[in-house]
């Protein structure tokens, strides 16, 4: 019997494995992909925050540096999410975590897809097609974001409706008209809908993306020819071989409940997402985080200590984090602590969903107007002066005002707490 199984290796089940590995336990992972991280379904994008929350070390699968992020609108002008990150290797972190798990003494199996678990007497069963592969005292699923085990385990999972289509290109930067510079870009307009096209520069290629609800196909492709002169059929293979990658996002926001005794949900499999930039590596490493530090209390080899930066780090603390040290008693059940300390973080708030989702909902004329206000200028710096001058000038827009504020504040939660 192992102390831990863990469904999934992607960044989020690959760091629950790592950290509880490390904490000595017996554990043995899970992934249907023949090789972890292949395929890709990611941009590319990583915020350095989350290896800073995470207290994971940066590698070679970092291959570019950036400033920070810039939120273009229709008429070109951005308004800017100055936190750094880096353009990575997808496949490379996510199997990098993976056999640093392994090192630390995880058993990882490759090719098998858990497709049934059930709990016998305080443990659990997991079966393959071929028949039962494992028995855990304490489960953690990361299955991503179709759910599976999340409802065989009684949680509720994300159903299709909540998840968000993305289809991504890569051109070499010879080949398109488009500046190089080391900043990451984000296209929003009503024609993307419900989404965005993404511009990432790497080391002399170009990420491209799209997601949108629907046309993500055609408004990628439109995008390529408009905005950046080229041939969609111009596009170079991945470096796993594959001519586009996509996938499904998490887009509504988490789960109603995190874990139950016993199994505990982490990255896409509970929704956790960041709603406004989609990104979900740093949420998924963090709740991966967490939910080890929540099983080693179970087992006996912590306690249940947030990490600092989950409750002094952020400027926001006063805000959010009021009664934490009851809410996050070291007595409660393991479990309970884990949906807790989910649910305390202002990324998981129904208000940042709704925030989130307000700049995706504005009209064209609209967002070129908040273009026109920002100019270029970081989120944070909102030039009242100029913002009231455009308002009395188009009186119709009132409440574009609040509408901005709420805008500014879900960006606040994404700079603070990664992207
Ligand atoms: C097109 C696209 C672009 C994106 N771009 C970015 C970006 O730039 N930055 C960012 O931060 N995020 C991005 N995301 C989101 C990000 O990829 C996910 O949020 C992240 O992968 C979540 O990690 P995870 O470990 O929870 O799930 P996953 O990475 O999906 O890993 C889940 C793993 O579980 C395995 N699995 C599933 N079911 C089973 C089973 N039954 N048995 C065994 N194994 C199983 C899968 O094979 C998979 O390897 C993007 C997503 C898409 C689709």
């Amino acid at each position: 019997m192992f102390d831990v199984a863990v469904i999934g290796q992607g960044p989020a089940g690959g760091m629950a494995a790592l950290r509880l590995a490390e904490a000595g336990h017996s554990v043995v992972a899970f992934d249907r992909k023949k090789r972890v991280g292949d395929p890709i379904h990611c941009g590319e994008g990583l915020g350095k925050i989350a290896l800073e929350h995470t207290n994971y070390p940066v590698g070679d699968w970092a291959i570019r540096e950036v400033k920070g992020n810039r939120i273009r609108m229709p008429n070109g002008k951005a308004v800017g999410l100055m936190s750094p990150g880096y353009s990575i290797h997808r496949w490379g972190l996510d199997s990098k975590i993976s056999d640093d798990a392994v090192a630390a003494g995880t058993e990882r199996h490759e090719g098998i897809k858990i497709s049934k678990v059930t709990k016998e007497n305080g443990h659990w069963d997991l079966f393959s097609k071929d028949g039962e592969v494992a028995k855990a005292k304490q489960l953690v699923i990361a299955e991503g974001r179709v759910p599976n085990i999340v409802t065989q385990v009684g949680l509720k999972g994300n159903d299709k409706l909540r998840l968000l289509p993305g289809l991504q290109y890569k051109f070499k930067t010879s080949d398109v008209d488009f500046p190089d510079n080391d900043y990451f870009d984000f296209y929003i307009d009503p024609m993307y809908a419900d989404g965005y096209v993404w511009v990432f520069p790497r080391d002399g290629i170009f990420n491209v993306g799209i997601v949108a609800t629907n046309g993500a196909k055609s408004g990628l492709e439109y995008f390529c020819r408009e905005q950046m002169n080229v041939d969609p059929e111009k596009r170079i293979l991945n470096d796993l071989g594959d001519k586009q990658n996509g996938g499904l996002i998490p887009r509504d926001g988490p789960i109603p409940q995190f874990s139950t005794k016993g199994a505990y949900v982490v990255g896409d499999s509970a929704g956790l997402t960041n709603p406004i930039t989609k990104g979900g590596v740093h949420v998924g490493m963090l709740s991966g985080e967490y939910a080890a530090i929540a099983i080693g209390n179970e087992l006996g080899s912590g306690k249940l200590v947030p990490p600092s930066h989950a409750i002094n780090y952020h400027e926001l603390r006063g805000q959010y984090w009021e009664n934490c040290g009851e809410a996050l008693h070291p007595d409660l059940e393991s479990h309970v602590w884990y949906d807790r300390i989910l649910k305390r973080q202002p990324w998981t708030k129904q208000k940042f969903v709704d925030q989130s989702k307000l700049i995706y909902s504005l009209d064209k004329r609209v967002l070129n107007l908040i273009g026109e206000i920002y100019d270029g200028r970081n989120y944070s710096d909102l030039p009242w002066l100029k913002m009231f001058a455009v308002l009395i000038k188009n009186p119709d827009l009132a409440p574009l005002a609040g509408k901005l504020l709420k805008i500014k504040a879900s960006l606040k939660v994404t700079e603070t707490y990664g992207w």
